[in-house]
């Protein structure tokens, strides 16, 4: 959960600076002791040698020498996630191709193939993923990623490892590049670990996102967790004292500890149940681990369960039984919740010691419980599943990437054919879904299904248990509304790719009797780069949205004609033009105008500090002292979020190349617009209560109050407008203190 220190201060002699990286490596061979066969040591050292000589001009920005870094993630992929020597051998290599002379001919000479091909992915991932790439560049990167994965998964988890060290050192990067870097690991890495079960990694990769993104919260939660540990920990002392008693007298090996929620989730619980730290009550949770062959280890988890529930009351809603029905990315266990002393809800998780291995080190576990497992080849289906989604060269890759990351992060259902045969969808699929899940032709000739025998319409929501027949017409084909109920990835992209064709087919008409005027008016038609620049003009995407516009007469092709023709293209009147800006560029934006603050100051970091023209993001609607960063949107120009906005990690990850650094400067004269939210006893002077604070107390311009109220509680909203963050603070302290009002806090999003 901490940044690891680094190791000592640099710099220092080299002589120093060679025992500290043997030491390392001799680190590395101890925890690969038992894996090494005869000739790996000879590998090992090869690899090891060449990577040290092909770095060592280079340190990283610690002022550390570079090859620390390749072995430290040599050490995650053997030690935490459990991998051997080959890929240790390429995580020691991981950055030379990329980096140094080194190409992947040599490696190929040296190692042999299988090495050659890992580090070959690892160096295109990398070249990728470090690029300021546009949107669909990046998208395309998340594609190669999943790609890679399908192919050999060693090189994404090698490269979930180089991650990890990235964040884990993160310390010493500038500002700009640690949220770069934190919104990426938040927005593409935590998940992926996630679905490949590396529950460890995910949750450190989530809290060193965190601590980046929003290290006021993190410390905040870090030194709350601190205050109240003594208590927690007298608490699970006395908690699991009759549960060890229990499984004692019944003769049961185990190991029982609590263990607390990670700090990320902590944060989640409380911004999406708008409750404070304190009112977070599953702040830890009770894991037992039985030591039992594997051979009976279902029945025993299930009896440590009955021996848990004879101690403690528990809630029947809230068993979750992942033994019966593994999680899609291996998981197994057995969770319970139950009655604590002081009436306080404990969640028990008891699992087998194999399941616990597989649960923190997820896929590398399973290989090594190989035989016989379901779980292994679900795991399989699973990396089929994508190769077949990635390898249709006619899904959009960007849209690819939305629908892909919905089903990373969604909960699961079980369904069964009318043949009883199981699929695994996630919660809120519905009965078209199923059918795109079957087989796209029958999602595309879907019109309704039965249900439990029961006929239902194709947007009806499945249940776990539910068994399905679905019912088509070869006059069916699918429509844009489908889109609006479907739910996985697969029937998106299936409907999407059905819903292209049939433009596609329009677009030809279009595109006929758009050349047929452009060639009238001299236009040279042969140049297709020059069609994007029509779209352009017409505020359309592509050529093909052109083409589909003229033959559904969206737009008047006829305007053309007023535009005078040079060489074959049209001079189309100047447009103000919005600069695109790197990360690391500081340019002054120019802005097209529209009802953004002109008076406003805002500085972007770097040589200039002129003043600019922005918009304050609608979504997150950021005030001065608000952590934020500039986007430059094509349509609006610039645009300042909160890091902290719901958008932030998205945007941060996909447009890198569009997000300018800004602060907040030093301002007096101009208010923001910011919303509260108060929760408190239905009281008739409550209101003159607060309008008095606001009005005549702190004398703020308040735009609107809404006021709803039942059961004598009430909700109000406020719009207000403020200064700065410290006096949106001073506000809500104020408006806190006022008798009646339980709760006062900052509207997140709007
Ligand atoms: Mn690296």
């Amino acid at each position: 959960m901490s940044t690891k220190p680094l190791l000592y201060d640099y710099p220092i002699d080299l002589e120093e600076e060679k025992k500290v990286i043997l030491r390392e490596y001799k680190a590395l061979l101890r925890a690969l002791k038992d894996r090494i066969k005869k000739g790996d040591r000879k590998t090992l050292r090869t690899a090891f040698e060449m990577s040290v000589d092909a770095h060592k001009e280079m340190r990283r920005k610690s002022g550390e020498p570079y090859i620390l870094h390749p072995l430290a993630v040599a050490r995650i992929v053997v030690e935490e996630i459990g991998l051997g020597v080959t890929s240790a051998c390429c995580a020691l290599l991981h950055d030379t191709v990329e980096d140094t002379e080194i190409t992947l001919d040599d490696i190929e000479m040296e190692f042999g193939t299988p090495y050659a091909k890992i580090i070959d992915g690892l160096t295109k991932m990398s070249h990728v993923v470090d690029m300021n790439a546009n949107t669909s560049m990046q998208a395309e990167n998340f594609r190669k990623i999943l790609l890679t994965l399908a192919e050999d998964p060693r090189v994404i988890l090698i490269k979930i490892a180089d991650r990890l060290h990235n964040m884990r050192t993160l310390g010493s990067m500038a500002r700009h590049k640690q949220l770069k870097i934190a919104s990426e690991t938040s927005f593409i890495y935590a998940p992926l670990a996630h679905r490949l079960g590396l529950y460890e990694i995910k949750t450190e990769l989530e809290d060193l996102s965190l601590k980046y993104t929003r290290p006021d919260i993190y410390l905040d939660i870090v030194r709350q967790l601190n205050e109240t540990k003594r208590d927690r920990n007298k608490y699970i002392k006395d908690f699991i004292k009759p549960i060890v008693e229990e499984l004692e007298d019944n003769d049961l090996k185990f190991d029982i500890y609590g263990r607390p929620k990670s700090i990320y989730s902590i944060y989640n619980k409380m911004r999406s149940k708008g409750v404070t730290f304190d009112e977070v009550y599953d702040l830890f949770a009770i894991r037992v681990i039985i030591d039992t062959p594997p051979e009976i280890e279902k029945a025993s988890c299930w009896k440590a369960y009955s021996l848990v529930t004879n101690a403690y009351q528990p809630n029947p809603d809230r068993l979750r039984d992942w033994i019966s029905l593994p999680k899609s990315n291996g998981y197994e266990a057995l969770h319970t919740t139950v009655m604590g002393p002081g009436g306080r809800w404990v969640e028990v998780q008891i699992r087998s010691k194999k399941m616990d291995e597989i649960a923190e080190k997820g896929l590398a576990a399973h290989w090594k419980y190989k035989e016989g497992s379901q779980t292994e080849s679900k795991l399989d289906a699973w990396l089929k599943h994508i190769g077949e989604v990635l390898n249709n060269p006619d899904i959009e890759t960007i849209d690819f990437v939305e629908d892909f990351k919905l089903d990373l992060f969604t909960k699961e259902i079980y369904v069964y054919t009318p043949k009883g045969e199981m699929r695994v969808l996630p919660l809120g699929a519905t009965a078209l879904d199923f059918a795109f899940d079957v087989h796209t032709e029958l999602g595309a000739r879907c019109i309704g299904a039965k249900v439990n025998y029961k006929l239902v319409p194709i947007s009806h929501i499945l249940k776990s248990g539910d068994q399905i027949e679905i019912i088509t017409s070869s006059k069916q084909k699918p429509n844009e509304d489908w889109l609006n109920f479907v739910f996985t990835g697969k029937a998106k992209s299936g409907i999407k790719y059905f819903l292209k064709e049939e433009k596609r087919k329009i677009a030809l008409e279009g595109k006929e009797l758009l050349f047929r005027k452009l060639k009238n008016q001299g236009i040279n038609i042969d140049n297709t780069d020059y069609m994007q620049e029509i779209a352009n003009f017409f505020k359309l995407l592509s050529p093909l949205d052109l083409y589909h516009a003229v033959a559904t007469h969206k737009i008047d092709i006829r305007i053309l004609k007023n535009f005078e023709v040079v060489g074959g293209k049209y001079i189309f009147p100047k447009e103000e033009k919005v600069t695109e800006s790197k990360v690391d560029s500081s340019e002054i934006i120019d802005v097209k105008s529209g009802n953004v603050h002109k008076d406003a100051e805002l500085i972007i970091f770097g040589e200039s500090s002129d003043k600019i023209q922005y918009k304050l993001a609608p979504c997150c609607q950021p005030i001065p002292g608000d952590d934020v960063f500039g986007y430059i949107s094509t349509s609006e120009g610039l645009k300042i979020h909160r890091t902290d906005c719901p958008n932030a990690a998205q945007l941060m990850a996909n447009f890198s190349h569009r997000i300018v650094k800004t602060k907040w400067a030093v301002n007096k004269e101009i208010s923001f617009l910011t919303g509260i939210k108060l929760i408190g006893m239905d009281d008739v002077g409550i209101i003159q209560g607060m309008t008095n604070i606001i009005t005549s107390e702190m004398k703020l311009n308040m735009r609107s109050i809404g006021l709803d109220s039942k059961d004598g509680i009430f909700e109000g909203t406020i719009m207000v407008f403020v200064k700065d963050i410290k006096e949106l603070d001073k506000l809500c302290n104020k408006l806190a203190a006022l008798p009646g009002i339980h709760k006062v806090e900052r509207i997140e999003s709007i």
